[in-house]
C-alpha cells in the first residue's frame, strides 16, 4: 500500500514543485512504499537513527518519531534504539532526541500496552463485550469477524481477565475452537493443568468439556473463537475463575 505524504507539495509546491513531487511521489509514494521489502516499522528505525546521526533534532525529527510511535514502535523500544545509537553517533545527539522522544511518547503506559497489542495483530480488538461481562473476570472485548457459516469472533482478553468455567454444549459436533493471534493467556480444563498459549497455539474444546480461557496476568491476549457447528448448541455458564486457582499461573 502506497504511503501518502503530501508535506512537500503543501510547504514546497509552490516554491520547489519538483522537489516537492520528489518528496511526495518519490520517497514517500515509492521508497517508503516498498512494505513488502522492508516494514514501516524498521523504515522508522532506519529513519529516525539516520536524522538522529546528523544532529537533526528538528520538526521534521519529531514528525519520524511520531510516523515511529504509529508504525509500531514502542517507549521501551525507542528508549532502546536512542541508547544504542548514542554511542555511535554521539551523547549530545541522543540527548536531544530524548528530549523530543519523551514528549511523543509521554501517554499512559496503559494505552500504549493496549495500542501495541493491537498492532501486534491483524484482527482488530473491537468493543467492549458487554453482553457476556457477567461470565467474565476483568474487561474483555468482542469483535464479530464472520457471522454466516461458522461464527468466528476475535476475543481480547484485557492483563488479568479471563472468562467463568463453562461448557459449549452440543450433539453430533459442536464445542469450539481458540486460534491464538496475540499476546499470552490460557486455556485449563477442568482436573487438568493450565495450558499457556502463545500466538499460532490451536485448542481444540469438545463439547461437553468443563473449561475456561482468558490473558495471563501480566499480558493482553487474543484469540479467535470459532463456533463448531453441531445440534443443540448452547452454552452453560458456571463459577468464576477465583484467584486461588488464578494466582497459581505465572
Ligand atoms: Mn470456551
Amino acid at each position: 500500500m502506497a504511503v501518502k505524504q503530501t508535506a512537500g507539495r503543501r510547504d514546497l509546491g509552490d516554491f520547489a514543485p519538483k522537489f516537492a513531487q520528489l518528496n511526495d511521489d518519490v520517497l514517500f509514494g515509492e521508497v517508503w512504499s516498498r512494505e513488502d521489502k522492508l516494514s514501516l516499522r524498521d523504515r522508522s528505525i532506519v529513519t529516525v537513527v539516520a536524522l538522529l546521526s546528523q544532529g537533526l533534532t528538528d520538526s521534521s525529527f519529531q514528525y519520524h518519531l511520531m510516523t515511529a510511535k504509529k508504525n509500531g514502535i514502542t517507549k521501551t523500544e525507542i528508549a532502546e534504539i536512542l541508547t544504542h545509537a548514542a554511542f555511535y553517533a554521539g551523547w549530545p545527539k541522543a540527548w536531544a532526541a530524548f528530549r523530543m522522544a519523551k514528549e511523543v511518547w509521554k501517554e499512559e503506559v496503559e494505552g500504549d500496552a493496549r495500542q501495541q497489542h493491537e498492532n501486534a495483530m491483524v484482527f482488530p480488538i473491537g468493543a467492549p463485550n458487554d453482553g457476556f461481562a457477567q461470565y467474565f473476570i476483568g474487561q474483555s472485548y468482542l469483535a464479530p469477524l464472520s457471522a454466516s457459516q461458522v461464527g468466528i469472533f476475535n476475543v481480547t482478553f484485557e492483563p488479568g481477565c479471563r472468562n467463568n468455567w463453562h461448557v459449549h454444549h452440543g450433539d453430533q459436533g459442536g464445542g469450539q475452537i481458540l486460534v491464538c493471534v496475540a499476546g499470552r493467556g490460557y486455556y485449563q480444563e477442568e482436573g487438568k493443568a493450565a495450558q499457556e498459549l502463545h500466538p499460532g497455539d490451536v485448542v481444540n474444546i469438545p463439547a461437553g468439556v468443563k473449561h475456561w480461557h482468558g490473558a495471563a496476568p501480566d499480558s493482553w491476549f487474543s484469540h479467535l473463537a470459532v463456533e463448531v457447528p453441531g445440534k443443540n448448541c448452547s452454552n452453560e455458564w458456571l463459577e468464576p475463575v477465583t484467584d486461588e486457582v488464578y494466582s497459581l499461573l505465572k
